[in-house]
């Protein structure tokens, strides 16, 4: 079957369909009814079945491939590298669901794990899925104030945290950060579990903290089995930013995102048993989530988790791990390209890279120089993904499994099976069929499979936010503008909301202003994303100080920029932290009072800003183009 005809019975017979996915993973019961969609925009799949995340990742693969490696941990920060077999890693898991349960965790209960990328980090997520526990990962460069309004959303029974995590050879604490974001939440958590690496001293609290190490000895032997949980049931949250300063808690299912990655494995990365596969991601990002832990794993390959930078001990480091491992897939985002292009192209060249069929690349634009560079490097495809958080699989790709049909550079490729994708004018609604017209990318309903089941603890949320945005109908949006050519390949074109993408990764300015406001020095803030030849975007802040005077003099206006990004840093954590800060007398504001901050941004990029009717004070956007241009 062509692809075409596949995606079209996707939409057309999606009971069938995904009835036929859902034999890819193992059922305790199988579902009664395939696609609910009664209540929408709440779609429920695999209604009736039952089945465990982590029996489709660990226990079913036992019988066939007990011997063969799972999870290969490695570590360029500590000079580690450890590798477990489905065997070991089912052991691991049954120890850390012995753990989770004797500090209280049963069904339902959140555990957040807050953790560096080593092995413990997936036994603990793993071993949530085996008890039912909701697990909810927050990205390790997350500080003490993100990380407690995630603490304080997901109310954790219990965190999972450790000592440290390292990068570039720096240290960073995390349990100072975690102790000061506990202090800060209301929310309290029972217990506190910690894994000690020995690179930072760590203060326990008596009767709430506990060791890795002693409490897996006394668990050498035990025995969890798997809870047989709902389809519909919540696997884990994980949060993301949006327009507003407060992160959204994107809600998962159990079985339709086993199915749905597992379905992916097999239609979009060809990916076979007994492989290996390697994604560069965090498990704190939701690309870590699905094809770092359970999307390999379901599909019974050994997964590759690496901390530390892809050029450090050199720009070889990736590539030594392809050949050592032999790693047939492999998956990260451009900004890791774009960092490598600028090292010696001779480590491409050093290594055997023959196992090595596809390199995946998502998480924001992929420009055509990075991905010829690193294509014509590896002799492979690259293949484009373009996804969310929300969907927790690619909305956007080319589905090679299914047939191998050519990408076209600068476009993420056509509608994966299972999504109906469109194009609409922002203002009316009205769908866009004709090619190359600019709209809002729409998703309309029911979402397939693995997409969020809704925002944790706030359906009202999910709806207003996702469900109502474009005027006249209920279509779920994905806050970013786009185009379909007339061969039916889409171009993802920026966003419509006040969300950046730094590095691969999404940050809300809202955030950002919030945190730097919160410095005693600051009258008024805004935060824009500027154009990256790096990291595609980095965030670039504007202060009004309440006293002029205080950065009259440069060295002043240094050592306040300074402080600043210090708040940001100890505060959001070194991903958040703005590029530069600069001091301004007032900000560009329409009459209203509503922040301009597409004309700041544009400005910024030497771009025309564009309709400037609404502008209180012109001078403003004047004082940025100065300051941009001296
Ligand atoms: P996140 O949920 O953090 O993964 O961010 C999702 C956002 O990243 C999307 O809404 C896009 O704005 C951007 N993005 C992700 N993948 C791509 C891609 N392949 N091409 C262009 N933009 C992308």
């Amino acid at each position: 079957m062509g692809y075409a005809d596949f995606h079209r019975r996707s939409i057309e017979e999606p009971d069938a369909f995904w009835a036929e996915q859902a034999r890819l993973v193992d059922w305790k019961t199988p579902p009664v009814r395939i696609c609910d969609n009664d209540r929408p925009p709440f779609t429920r799949w695999f209604v009736g079945g039952t089945t465990n995340l982590c029996h489709n990742a660990v226990d079913r693969h036992l019988a066939q491939r007990g011997d063969q490696a799972a999870l290969i941990a490695v570590s360029s920060e500590t000079g580690t590298e450890a590798t477990y077999t489905f065997r070991q890693l089912h052991a691991e898991v049954q120890r850390t669901a012995a753990m989770l349960r004797e500090l209280g965790v049963g069904r339902g209960d959140r555990v957040l794990v807050y953790m560096p990328m080593i092995a413990e980090a997936v036994f603990a997520m793993l071993a949530c899925a085996r008890i039912g526990a909701i697990h909810s990962v927050v990205f390790g460069g997350f500080a003490s104030v993100s990380l407690a309004s995630r603490i304080e959303d997901a109310g954790p029974l219990v965190i999972v945290s450790a000592d440290a995590g390292s990068r570039g050879g720096k240290v960073t604490a995390y349990k100072p950060l975690l102790d000061e974001a506990i202090r800060l939440s209301s929310h309290k958590p029972r217990a506190v579990l910690l894994a000690d690496r020995g690179l930072a001293p760590m203060e326990r609290v008596p009767g709430r903290d506990h060791d890795w190490a002693p409490l897996r000895d006394k668990h050498l032997h035990t025995t969890v089995a798997c809870e047989w949980m709902d389809a519909t049931d919540v696997s884990y949250t994980i949060y993301t930013s949006g327009t507003t300063g407060r992160p959204k808690g994107v809600q998962r299912d159990v079985g339709g995102y086993a199915v749905a990655l597992a379905a992916s494995m097999r239609h979009i990365f060809d990916a076979q048993a007994g492989e290996t596969y390697f994604s560069t991601s965090d498990i704190g990002w939701v690309v870590g989530h699905s094809y770092i832990v359970y999307g390999p794993l379901i599909a019974g390959m050994a997964t590759i988790l690496y901390e530390g930078l892809p050029i450090r001990p050199d720009a070889g480091i990736w590539w030594s791990l392809v050949e050592k491992y032999k790693v047939s897939v492999m998956f990260s985002a451009p900004t890791a390209v774009r960092v490598l292009k600028k090292q010696d192209p001779a480590f491409l060249q050093k290594y055997d890279l023959s196992s090595l069929r596809a390199l995946f690349l998502a998480g924001e634009p992929l420009d055509e120089p990075t991905a010829r560079w690193i294509a014509d490097g590896l002799g492979v495809p690259v293949v484009d993904n373009y996804w969310q958080t929300e969907s927790g699989w690619p909305i956007l790709t080319i589905a090679n499994g299914v047939e191998k049909q050519p990408g076209k550079f600068g476009s993420p490729g056509v509608p994966m099976y299972g999504f109906k994708v469109r194009i609409v004018h922002e203002a009316t609604g009205e769908e866009l069929t004709e090619p190359d017209q600019k709209g809002v990318v729409v998703i309309e309903g029911p979402t397939p499979p693995g997409f969020m089941q809704t925002v944790w603890r706030d359906d009202a949320r999910y709806v207003q936010t996702y469900w109502k945005s474009i005027p006249g109908k209920m279509v779920y949006s994905t806050f970013d503008w786009g185009i379909r050519d007339a061969d039916g390949y889409y171009y993802i074109l920026g966003r419509t909301d006040d969300v950046i993408n730094v590095a691969g990764h999404r940050l809300g300015t809202r955030e950002i202003e919030e945190s730097i406001s919160s410095h005693p020095a600051v009258a008024e803030v805004a935060v824009v994303g500027v154009a990256d030849p790096v990291k595609g975007q980095v965030a670039m802040a504007f202060v009004v100080p309440r006293d002029a005077a205080a950065v009259a003099d440069p060295a002043d206006a240094l050592k306040l920029e300074g402080a600043i990004l210090k708040v940001v840093d100890q505060q959001l954590g070194a991903v958040a932290r703005p590029s530069r800060v600069r001091f301004v007398t007032l900000l560009p504001k329409t009459r209203s009072g509503k922040l301009l901050r597409r004309a700041i941004q544009a400005v910024c990029e030497g771009r025309d800003p564009g309709d400037l009717t609404t502008i209180e004070d012109p001078s403003a956007l004047q004082q940025i183009r100065d300051l941009i241009t001296a």
